[in-house]
């Protein structure tokens, strides 16, 4: 808990060098070697990664990675970016989580998500991918009906004209 004070306390400084925050992928991939890097996660992660087949491998891995639980103050923050993008509805608790602690102790967050990539990049928090290639562009979505085409800025369960499906289309996209 100590270490855990630290973080809090004045950001980034109680540790030297970056602080990574790993998605439950980027570390079940095994792409990235936490044993040598300074991780933080959201116990969400912890309980995902427990849930799975690795989750008894893990556990020697686990004990180095630090788990910090985000503020609600950085949590407000993540979900205004994640409805204002359109991503809100993509993402878990768990990736929401990632990006708030990312952004309180300004860590670097490791997902192959773009949902959470694009977050990420709403919010200027530095994300790596761990196989994938990571977005250009901040991407913005619209959403469009699969039958009729009736573009809509919320996301809907079904078309208020032909109640069809509706998928999402990026708007636009912006520079990183
Ligand atoms: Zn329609």
């Amino acid at each position: 808990m100590k270490e855990n004070e630290m973080v809090q306390e004045d950001g980034n400084k109680g540790f030297s060098g970056k602080i990574f925050v790993p998605d439950t992928s980027a570390i079940l991939t095994g792409k990235i070697d936490i044993l040598s890097m300074k991780c933080v996660v959201p116990s969400g992660v912890i309980k995902e990664i427990r849930k799975g087949k690795m989750g008894r491998l893990m556990d020697h891995e686990m004990c180095v990675i630090q788990i910090i639980d985000p503020k609600e103050k950085y949590m407000e923050i993540v979900r205004a970016a994640a409805r204002e993008t359109g991503d809100l509805p993509y993402l878990s608790q768990t990736d929401m989580d990632i990006i708030a602690v990312a952004l309180e102790i300004n860590g670097i967050i490791i997902s192959d998500d773009y949902s959470l990539q694009n977050v990420s990049s709403k919010l200027k928090i530095e994300f790596q991918g761990c196989g994938l290639e990571c977005i250009k562009s901040r991407i913005r979505w619209g959403y469009v009906c699969k039958g009729c085409g009736a573009k809509y800025e919320d996301k809907l369960e079904e078309c208020k004209i032909c109640g069809h499906k509706i998928t999402r289309y990026p708007l636009d996209q912006e520079e990183r």
